[in-house]
């Protein structure tokens, strides 16, 4: 018998483990779908662009076709393994802006503003640079600033200040707005996933069960009061019994999931597939939102990118030495900057420079050398949601992503904008000497029509689904959590990752997450 059952050992989930487990007296069971993090392309920084081709760590959702993409349907890879979405993400480290988190008190997610998460995201962080009003320096997560620059990077750092944007030299400062190096969640030029920043130091304790290749397939209720998880190893079925509470940490697509496999969920929905309801929940699977991302790509003239560089000589160099493009997430540098449509004074559009070629994540591979410009818009309208396809929990969920779905085209208007700033900066005299043919969108798409048509026949996700178990206040009925994270309708059961976000942040997703879960274990022991 275990006082907690945590189902998913990912960026949230590895958190809750070690925090609850720090307590000697507590029984901690950690469930995950997916298998130990032994890959070495795992922990190597450069080792993602090798991750989009393995099946085994990855749960390869795709979303159903989208009306507004051309009817194609966007790869959404999610980790399945320890660590989970942390263990095969691009490591940079933004938590989104301040305003933010206000926003989300503001939509009834109370207690969760600024000042009062700010505290988490410094216990979170161990920041290579140190401690200071903004960043912890001594957390469980590795930060730090590259080890290695490849010499497209400065570059663009220097195109972006060409074409009249500040630069900064902290994304996670005073100001999220400009232009700069990524830091990255990495430590001594290796991945701080939060399975190696969190569960490995709690490994050794007597109190903390890891068992991996294990699928959560429902929560088990007593008078409405959650008191265990039926799972299954290998096919075989096991279930086991949670004396205190049970908390789902599969992230934004499994959660819901699962909460709609354990009767909570919109009825008619659950009764469709043959699922008794315990709940009526509206809201589960609901609000979906996710940042839209285009590509800008650039023929490069020099042998200078990333394309066909030696995986052999990068492999022995970082192995030997822990040094050389193995440490680099890729992205290493990027940017935050306010529209001459931004709607408040936070940034709208992030961008992620790539010295590569990256068409369709990386599966496709171009000839020749070549550099990206990832843009997205941070503020999208569009929402979209998660349904069961069956009910049976090896099944995917169907994913209506509802992507530039805004009634205002506001959305479509941002991703034009997106082009337009992105084309503004690879234009600037600092790419000169690197400048070879425009291959995306290509010198012939010019004009509104054209670049719509653009948009719509290669924008891609950028990774950050966020918002299907949502926290709210007591009068909202699309809520499905209250501000504690409790699940509306029963007892005993927490949600604690991505998916309870009120609204996605504007920036990359796996701080936000570490830091709703550093918050959630406070206001599981009582101590927030
Ligand atoms: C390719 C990629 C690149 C990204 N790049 C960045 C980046 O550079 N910076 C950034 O901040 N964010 C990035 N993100 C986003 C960020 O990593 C995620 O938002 C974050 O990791 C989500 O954390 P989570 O805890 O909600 O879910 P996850 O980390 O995905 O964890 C969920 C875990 O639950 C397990 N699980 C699910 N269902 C079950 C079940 N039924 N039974 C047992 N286990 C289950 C899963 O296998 C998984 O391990 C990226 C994501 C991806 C996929």
């Amino acid at each position: 018998m275990y006082d907690y059952i945590i189902v998913g050992a990912g960026s949230a989930g590895c958190v809750l483990a070690n925090r609850l487990s720090e307590d000697p007296d507590v029984r901690v069971l950690l469930l995950e779908a997916g298998p130990s993090d032994w890959h070495p392309f795992v922990h190597m920084p450069a080792g993602l662009a090798k991750l989009v081709g393995q099946k085994g760590v990855n749960w390869n959702y795709n979303t159903a076709p989208q009306a507004s993409l051309g009817n194609r349907s966007l790869w959404w890879p999610r980790g399945k393994v320890l660590g989970g979405s942390s263990s095969i993400n691009a490591m940079c480290y933004i938590r989104g802006n301040a305003r933010d988190y206000d926003e989300w008190d503001d939509l009834g997610a109370r207690g969760w503003y600024w000042d009062n998460v700010l505290p988490y995201f410094k216990r979170a962080e161990g920041n290579a640079r140190g401690a200071s009003r903004l960043h912890g320096g001594d957390g469980p997560l590795g930060v730090s600033d590259p080890v290695y620059q490849n010499p497209l990077s400065p570059v663009f750092i220097e195109a972006a200040h060409q074409a009249g944007h500040p630069l900064t030299d902290d994304f996670n400062g005073e100001s999220q707005d400009g232009f700069g190096w990524y830091q990255t969640t990495t430590r001594n030029g290796a991945r701080s996933s939060a399975a190696t920043a969190y569960l490995k130091p709690a490994r050794g304790r007597k109190n903390l069960k890891v068992i991996t290749k294990a699928l959560a397939q429902r929560v088990v209720f007593e008078d409405g009061h959650a008191t265990g998880v039926v799972y299954s190893v290998h096919g075989k079925g096991y279930c086991e019994v949670a004396r205190r509470e049970v908390l789902l940490c599969g992230g934004a697509i499994n959660s819901p999931q699962l909460l709609m496999l354990s009767g909570i969920g919109p009825s008619a929905h659950l009764r469709q597939h043959g699922i008794e309801v315990l709940v009526d929940s509206p809201g589960v699977g609901g609000n979906l939102q996710d940042h839209l991302d285009i590509c800008a790509i650039q023929a490069c003239t020099q042998r200078v990118t990333y394309d066909r560089i030696s995986d052999v000589r990068v492999a022995l160099e970082y192995y030997l030495r822990h040094k050389g493009p193995g440490t680099s997430n890729i992205a290493e540098t990027g940017g935050f900057l306010r529209s001459r449509f931004a709607e408040d004074d936070r940034p709208d559009i992030q961008f992620h420079f790539v010295p590569a070629q990256l068409d369709d994540h990386g599966r496709h591979r171009l000839p020749g050398d070549g550099y990206t410009l990832h843009a997205c818009y941070l503020r999208p309208r569009s929402r979209g949601r998660v349904w069961l396809a069956s009910a049976n929990p090896a099944d995917k969920v169907r994913i209506e992503a509802g992507y530039l779905g805004d009634s205002e085209g506001r959305d479509l208007k941002m991703m034009a904008e997106c082009v337009r700033l992105s084309r503004e900066i690879l234009a600037q005299p600092a790419f000169a000497p690197f400048r070879g043919k425009e291959l995306f969108p290509g010198e012939q798409v010019q004009g509104e029509a054209a670049i719509v048509d653009f948009i719509r026949r290669k924008a891609e996700s950028i990774y950050h689904p966020v918002g299907t178990c949502r926290m709210g206040a007591d009068d909202d009925r699309s809520a499905v959590l209250d501000p504690q994270l409790r699940v509306r309708g029963v007892t005993g059961l927490r949600v604690v990752d991505a998916s309870v976000m009120p609204k996605l942040v504007g920036g990359n997703t796996n701080a936000p997450t570490i830091m709703i879960a550093e918050r959630a274990a406070d206001l599981i022991r009582g101590k927030s």
